[in-house]
């Protein structure tokens, strides 16, 4: 029977792999072993068999026993242990949520619903690396696969709205301390219904600004605000969540012409999903009924919501689409630049399709191909 480890199972996107691969009933057919970078020997999590306590996740001659190694750790631990277990002669397969050796040459980013011909063409190669794409670009290709596998893509820009769990189970409860600071110093004026509402801003934006505001993680104030710059700076302006929108697509794609992606990446206040506001240039005029089409059955979780406020609202924001594997696609429309340049916008639980769920399916084929 293959053995499995976890590692970083305890995290945002590890605990929602763990809800997963419990809901759909994954934990049979395999041995797990659970992992940890502070908790070793403690109890690990319920699923459903008995498991040994937590073993050590820097410990290469006990992670060497397994044939496949699933991590959702982080880019750290996977820079230092994979190397190293590597080095040491480990011939397993490495399925990984960071995005530390995304861009190498020997690791295949997994998408599915997208390029499950890329992945199958590269378990046939002798590929041992899996790694889960970037959320945006992930829920990007979920949403627009369609466009893009007809084709149909000249170029996109995407200007993202990131959820403040995208960085982090630390960064998620910062964000909540920081609507509860809000919250507290506005009570009083907010029980006085006669107070002006400028007097209320005041309030808000002193208490941001306040010493005993709550922002070690995040190092700013993310309630009542948001970030616009996600992860560290590249050379040419970009931040490097900006960068990876057109690498990373055009490597899940397989593209032989770099299909450029490009555009702003901003971290807002909501807790979950990250939304996009997409522009794509077309190759050609195609009418918007047929783009529906396309876009609608590009896959199973893909949904259109027709261009109506009512719907809009309802079916394609954060609080409607947590918790979901639904991909909605809205707004759609042809823009005033021309009828070659196409709008939308689109919702996606980041935890979900943008990282546990490219992972869990992985593992399952993984599975499946090793027997
Ligand atoms: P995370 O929530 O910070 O968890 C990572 C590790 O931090 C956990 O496995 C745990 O390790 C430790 N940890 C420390 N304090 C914790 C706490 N209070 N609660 C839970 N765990 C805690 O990181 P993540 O967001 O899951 O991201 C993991 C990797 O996936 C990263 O490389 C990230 O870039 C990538 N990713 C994240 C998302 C997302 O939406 N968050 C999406 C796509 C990809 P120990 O148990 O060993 O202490």
């Amino acid at each position: 029977m293959a053995r499995v480890a976890f590692i970083g199972w305890r995290g945002m996107v590890g605990s929602v792999l763990m809800d997963r691969m419990l809901a759909e009933g994954d934990f049979k057919g395999f041995e797990p072993v659970f992992f940890t970078t502070s908790q070793v020997g403690q109890k690990g999590p319920r699923v459903g068999i008995t498991i040994p306590p937590l073993k050590d996740a820097y410990d290469v001659k006990e992670l060497r026993t397994a044939d496949i190694i699933v991590t959702c750790q982080g880019s750290d631990h996977t820079k230092e242990v994979y190397p190293r277990l590597r080095k040491a002669g480990w011939k397993g397969y490495w399925i990984d949520a960071s995005s530390a050796l995304r861009m190498k040459d020997d690791s295949i980013i997994i998408l599915d619903p997208v390029n499950r011909d890329v992945i199958d063409r590269g378990l046939k190669t002798g590929i041992r690396n899996y790694i889960g794409g970037n959320c945006t670009v992930s829920l990007m290709l979920m949403a627009i696969g369609g466009l893009f596998r007809e084709n149909l893509v000249e170029w996109v820009t995407s200007m993202t709205y990131q959820a403040a769990s995208g960085a982090g189970a630390n960064n998620m409860r910062e964000l909540v301390e920081q609507m509860a600071f809000v919250g507290a110093v506005s009570r009083k004026l907010l029980a006085k219904p006669a107070t002006a509402a400028l007097e209320l801003d005041r309030q808000v934006l002193s208490s941001l600004h306040d010493k005993a505001f709550p922002k070690k993680v995040f190092g700013y104030p993310l309630a009542a605000n948001l970030l616009p710059w996600i992860d560290s700076a590249m050379e040419n302006g970009q931040s490097r969540e900006e960068w990876k929108g057109i690498v990373e697509t055009n490597k899940i794609l397989g593209t032989r012409r770099t299909i450029p992606v490009d555009g702003i990446c901003v971290r807002v206040s909501s807790m979950r999903c990250h939304s996009q506001g997409l522009t794509v240039k077309l190759r050609k005029d195609v009418g918007l009924k047929e783009i529906t089409k396309i876009i609608a059955d590009a896959n199973d979780w893909v949904k259109v919501v027709p261009n109506t406020k009512e719907e809009t609202l309802k079916a394609l924001t954060p609080a409607a689409v947590t918790g979901t594997l639904t991909v909605p696609v809205g707004r759609i429309r042809k823009m005033n630049l021309g009828e070659r340049y196409l709008t939308c916008f689109t919702v996606g639980d980041q935890l979900l399709w943008g990282a546990a769920e490219p992972i869990r399916r992985m593992l399952k084929i993984a599975l499946e191909y090793i027997g």
